[in-house]
């Protein structure tokens, strides 16, 4: 599971853009859990072979004892219960607030791995102002400019330390051969746990031991007609005696890393509220960590038809990008449309995992030249010659060939569109990249 490191700090003092430096690395993968947690960013980050989530917190002030300030301060409690360390950012300029005093007592008492960074120290090549904030009792400041990108990666490198994350991180996809790793990811109050329950209750679901799950004791593994399964926890559940219950709080961590460790993700969403920010960010994530999914709106029996017919059109206007999808409309606590999402969830993973040979892919390819070329940009008319496959759980197709960083994305996705009629990829994302020789 990837580390997460949370940044915390009183307002004004870089936490934004240290956030957005530690996450630029892979572009555009910022969840935005507005609505939820109002001042929270959860975003990923690589540094050389480490992955990690960060979460940006709004302002704290953790002795504040009403408003805006004491909702903050809560949200940031929780990005820092939900963090393996905490990076306390302060301004190397603005000197040692009051409020700098309150944060450092807060996060001493706390007894985790905290890193402190004094930013904007661009240019100060004195270390004599930094000095001050060994006051703060957290040991080493570290100077950094997250605006100039100084000392970040010593940083991020620093902030890792103590977590003594392997050098080989695991292949999270990968897992034990023959089993399905499903992840049910939803916001609050869709009906995950409901769900859970109705198919764990069932008796076609047979418990079964497997290896590896009890150092991972969050997930219950079953089989259902012959296949395996890992159900990867976001709900916090906890047995119960014969039920799974949601013992915590919905969390935005748990649910990044489950979706990241499963090989296909259900997304649930309540057909009572329509698509929602949440939902579409939820969405967003799962779409970027190359996941297969299966979509399915609960609380079908809760609407009237035409709160159904609003309810597919957010679909289509929010969720557009996850039109790969199955759509499945579902009632967990009347336990209706639940046996055909089995079917969809192993469609979704045999379309991830699916095997496209060199020659087929590229004869594909370049009938679809035929049909139609890529365009010319200036001087240069992009050139396949082949394709391979470079990846599964998403399938990635690797294009070789001249100029062709000038294909356009609209001739990208004629080319998916082409590749998805071939095989059967109802369920999973794609991924085409192109390679340029000369
Ligand atoms: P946050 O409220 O802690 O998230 O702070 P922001 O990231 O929004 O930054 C507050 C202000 O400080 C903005 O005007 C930034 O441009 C500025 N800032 C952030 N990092 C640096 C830095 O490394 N050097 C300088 N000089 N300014 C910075
Ligand atoms: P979770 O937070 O996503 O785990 O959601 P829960 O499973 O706790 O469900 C939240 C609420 O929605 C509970 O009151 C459930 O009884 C209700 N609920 C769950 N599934 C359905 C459904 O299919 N139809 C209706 N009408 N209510 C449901």
């Amino acid at each position: 599971m990837k580390p997460v490191i949370a940044l915390v700090g009183r307002p004004n003092v870089g936490k934004s853009t240290l956030f957005n430096r530690l996450t630029r690395s892979r572009d555009a993968i910022v969840a935005d859990f507005a609505g939820l947690t109002r001042d929270r960013h959860y975003g990923n980050g690589k540094q050389g072979k480490h992955e990690y989530i960060v979460i940006d917190t709004g302002g704290f002030e953790p002795t504040a004892e009403s408003g805006i300030y004491k909702e903050m301060a809560k949200q940031t409690r929780q990005a820092v219960a939900e963090a393996d360390v905490v990076i306390f950012v302060v301004d190397a300029r603005g000197g040692v607030s009051a409020q700098d005093h309150d944060i450092g007592n807060y996060l001493r008492r706390l007894g985790k791995p905290c890193v402190l960074a004094a930013n904007k120290a661009e240019g100060m090549h004195d270390g004599q102002q930094l000095v001050e904030f060994f006051e703060l009792g957290l040991g080493e400041v570290h100077a950094v400019s997250a605006a100039h990108g100084q000392g970040v990666r010593t940083l991020v490198d620093l902030a890792l330390a103590p977590l003594n994350l392997p050098d080989e991180p695991e292949e999270a996809a990968d897992g034990e051969p023959g089993v399905i790793r499903l992840a049910v990811a939803g916001r609050p109050n869709v009906g995950k746990s409901t769900l859970i329950n109705t198919w764990l209750g069932e008796e076609r679901l047979v418990a079964f031991d497997m290896p590896g799950t009890t150092r991972d004791a969050i997930s219950v593994p079953f089989e259902r007609h012959g296949q395996r399964f890992e159900l990867i926890d976001t709900a916090g559940l906890r047995r119960r005696g014969k039920v799974f219950e949601a013992i915590e709080k919905f969390s935005v961590v748990k649910t990044l890393q489950a979706i990241e460790g499963a090989n296909v993700v259900l997304l649930l969403l309540d057909a009572t509220q329509g698509v929602t920010d949440q939902d579409a960010h939820i969405a967003g994530y799962i779409l970027e960590s190359g996941r297969a999914v299966v979509v399915a709106i609960n609380k079908w029996d809760a609407v009237d038809a035409y709160q159904r017919e609003l309810v597919q059109r957010s679909i289509e206007t929010r969720l557009p990008f996850l039109k790969f999808a199955a759509l499945h409309f579902i009632s967990a606590k009347k336990r209706q449309g639940i046996g055909p999402l089995w079917g969809a969830i192993a469609q979704a993973h045999k379309a991830a995992m699916c095997k496209m040979s060199t020659p087929v892919l590229t004869r594909l390819l370049l009938e679809a030249v035929q049909f139609q070329s890529p365009k010319r940009s200036g001087m240069f008319r992009p050139k396949m010659r082949y394709a391979h496959q470079g990846g599964m759980n998403p399938p990635i197709i690797v294009i070789h060939g001249n100029s062709l960083e000038h294909v356009t994305e609209t001739y990208k996705r004629f080319l998916e569109g082409r590749f998805r009629k071939e095989f059967d990829l109802t369920g999973t994302p794609l991924r085409i990249e192109m390679r340029t020789s000369a």
